[in-house]
C-alpha cells in the first residue's frame, strides 16, 4: 500500500482533518524544544478518542508502519520526534484532552492522556485537592507525555515521581488492542502490576490513552523562602536539617548557582532577585501543610534561624504573599529556559545519593572547566532528590557549533564521574534517542536482555517508537 493509500485509510478512520501531510502542519511536531532534531514524517495522526487511536494502531501494526507517540513535545532526550529517514508517523495524543471523572472523595481524577499538566492541576484545585506534579514545562507537556517519562519535577520530595501518583492507565497496544486498567484502586496485588511497564517506557510498549490519578490535600498554607548560601556543602546540610525538622511537610528544595540567577536576571521576564547581594548559591525551600492551624512560618523561621546561626546560610527572603512564592518559583522554573539564550548548552541529567552531591558538583565542574576553559557550569534543580541538571553553557562568544560538537566528550566526562559516585545517567527525562546508546554502559546484559524481550512481548512488529529506549 503506497504513502497516499495508507493516509487515505486514516482519514477514513480519524477523519481528513485529523491527517496532517502539509509541511506547514507538521512542522510544530518536528522540532523539539531544544532544536537537537530535526524530524522528518509522511503525515501526523491526530486521534480524538481512544477506538481511533485503536484503530490508528490496527493499520500501522498490520502494515509494517512505525507510529511515534507525541504529547506535548517537551521531552528532553528525543523520543518524540520522528528520524530523519522520514518513515514514522507522528500520533498526536492532543485531541484526547478530556476530564473524564473526578471523585473528591475518593482523592482520585480520570483524565485522558492528552490533559495538559498545567489543566490537571487546575481541574484539581477546583476541587479542593492538590495534583503535585510540577515541572516547568507544565503549561505544555501532557499527562500521557508525563507517565510515559515517568516525569519527575519538584515535588517529588514529598509526593514522589509520576509512577507514584497513578492508580490506573488505559493503554492501546502495539497491535490496537485496548487495555482498560482504569481501577481506582489503593491496593490491588492482584499479580504483575502491568501498568508499571507503560509508565517510563517512553512510548515504546503502548500508547497511554488515560489515567486514573491520585489527588492529595491541598495545602492550606504554604511558606516558600530564597535563600543565599556560599556553597553546596551549606545547601546540604540545609537540606538535613530541614528533613529532620519539617519531615513531610518540606515539599520543595531546589539549588541554583549564582549564574543560573543571573541568566534568569538578564532572559527571563518578571525576574528579579530577591535578595540584596549576590552569594554563590542558592536554594529555594518550601514548606507546606494541609492543616490551616499548623504554624508553618514558625517552622521555616526556626530552620533558618538555626542555620544562620551555624553559618549555614548567608541571607534569606521570605515570601510574603502567594505572588511572592510564584516569583521565586518562576526564577527555579525559568532555569532551563534561560540557558538557550546563551548559547550552546551541555546537558546531563544525573542523580547521586543526596550527601554525595557537594563532592560530585566539585568534580564535575572542575572536569568540565579544564576540558573548555571558560565554560559556564549551570548546576540545578531537585537537591532534596540528589537530582542535578548538571548543564554547562558555552564560553562567552564562542562559537555555538563547535562548543556543542564536544557534546559526547563532555557528557562521556560527567557520566564517568556520575559511575564513580553510584549515580544515575538519566535521572528524569528518559533515555529516548539521545542516551540509547548510553544505556549499554549502565545496564548489564541481564537486564537489556529482559527489556529486549519486554518489547518484543508488547511490540513484536517494533511498530512503536523504533530505535528509543533500546
Ligand atoms: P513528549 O515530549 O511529547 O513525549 C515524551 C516521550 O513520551 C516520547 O518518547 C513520546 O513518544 C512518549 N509519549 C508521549 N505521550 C505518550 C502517550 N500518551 N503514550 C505513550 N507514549 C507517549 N522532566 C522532568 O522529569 N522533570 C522536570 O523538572 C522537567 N522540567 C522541564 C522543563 C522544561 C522547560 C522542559 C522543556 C522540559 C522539562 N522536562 C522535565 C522534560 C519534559 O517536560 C517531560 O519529559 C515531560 O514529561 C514530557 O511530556 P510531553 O507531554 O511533552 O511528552
Amino acid at each position: 500500500m503506497a504513502e497516499l493509500d495508507h493516509a487515505a485509510r486514516f482519514a477514513e478512520l480519524i477523519g481528513a482533518a485529523n491527517v496532517l501531510t502539509a509541511a506547514s502542519d507538521k512542522a510544530p511536531y518536528l522540532v523539539e524544544w531544544r532544536d537537537l532534531y530535526q524530524g522528518v514524517t509522511p503525515m501526523v495522526l491526530r486521534p480524538g478518542t481512544v477506538e481511533e487511536v485503536s484503530a490508528v494502531l490496527r493499520h500501522a501494526d498490520a502494515n509494517g508502519l512505525k507510529i511515534v507517540p507525541q504529547g506535548g513535545n517537551t521531552g528532553l532526550v528525543g523520543g518524540q520526534i520522528p528520524k530523519e529517514s522520514g518513515d514514522e508517523i507522528v500520533l498526536s495524543l492532543a485531541r484526547l484532552n478530556r476530564v473524564r471523572d473526578v471523585d473528591p472523595q475518593g482523592f482520585t481524577i480520570t483524565v485522558e492522556a492528552g490533559v495538559v499538566l498545567e489543566t490537571l492541576q487546575r481541574e484539581a484545585d477546583a476541587v479542593d485537592r492538590l495534583f503535585p506534579l510540577a515541572l516547568g514545562s507544565q503549561g505544555s507537556c501532557q499527562i500521557g507525555g508525563n507517565l510515559s517519562t515517568n516525569a519527575g519535577g519538584t515535588a517529588v520530595l514529598a509526593y514522589g515521581n509520576s509512577r507514584d501518583l497513578v492508580l490506573g492507565l488505559e493503554v492501546v497496544l502495539a497491535n490496537g488492542d485496548v487495555w482498560n486498567g482504569l481501577r481506582a484502586l489503593r491496593k490491588d496485588n492482584t499479580g504483575y502490576d502491568l501498568k508499571h511497564m507503560f509508565i517510563g517506557g517512553e512510548g515504546t510498549l503502548g500508547v497511554i490513552t488515560a489515567a486514573t490519578l491520585k489527588l492529595f490535600p491541598k495545602p492550606k498554607k504554604l511558606e516558600v523562602a530564597f535563600i543565599g548560601l556560599s556553597s553546596p556543602e551549606a545547601a546540604l546540610e540545609l537540606f538535613s536539617t530541614a528533613k529532620a525538622q519539617a519531615g513531610p511537610i518540606l515539599t520543595g528544595f531546589e539549588i541554583m548557582p549564582r549564574v543560573g540567577l543571573e541568566f534568569c536576571l538578564r532572559h527571563l521576564p518578571g525576574a528579579r532577585d530577591p535578595l540584596a547581594g549576590p552569594h554563590p548559591w542558592y536554594v529555594l525551600m518550601e514548606l507546606s501543610s494541609g492543616t490551616e492551624a499548623f504554624p508553618v512560618r514558625d517552622l521555616l523561621e526556626a530552620i533558618l534561624g538555626e542555620a544562620y546561626e551555624k553559618g549555614l546560610v548567608e541571607d534569606a527572603a521570605f515570601a510574603e504573599s502567594m505572588a511572592q512564592a510564584q516569583d521565586f518559583w518562576h526564577i527555579r522554573h525559568g532555569m532551563s529556559e534561560v540557558q538557550r539564550a546563551e548559547g550552546g548548552s551541555i546537558k546531563h541529567d544525573v542523580s547521586v545519593p543526596v550527601a554525595s552531591i557537594p563532592a560530585f558538583l566539585a568534580r564535575a565542574i572542575a572536569a568540565v572547566e579544564a576540558m573548555v576553559p571558560g565554560c559556564r557550569p549551570v548546576p540545578f534543580g531537585h537537591l532534596g532528590d540528589g537530582n542535578i541538571h548538571f548543564n554547562v553553557s558555552q564560553p562567552v562568544g564562542a562559537d555555538k557549533e563547535a562548543y556543542i560538537a564536544r557534546w559526547d566528550e563532555m557528557n562521556a566526562l560527567v557520566h564517568g564521574i556520575v559511575h564513580e559516585f553510584n549515580g544515575s545517567i538519566s535521572a528524569e527525562h528518559g533515555i529516548g534517542r539521545l542516551k540509547r546508546d548510553l544505556l549499554r554502559e549502565v545496564k548489564s546484559p541481564l537486564e537489556l536482555d529482559l527489556m529486549q524481550r519486554i518489547k518484543s512481548a508488547f511490540d513484536p512488529n517494533n511498530t512503536l517508537n523504533p530505535g528509543r529506549v533500546l
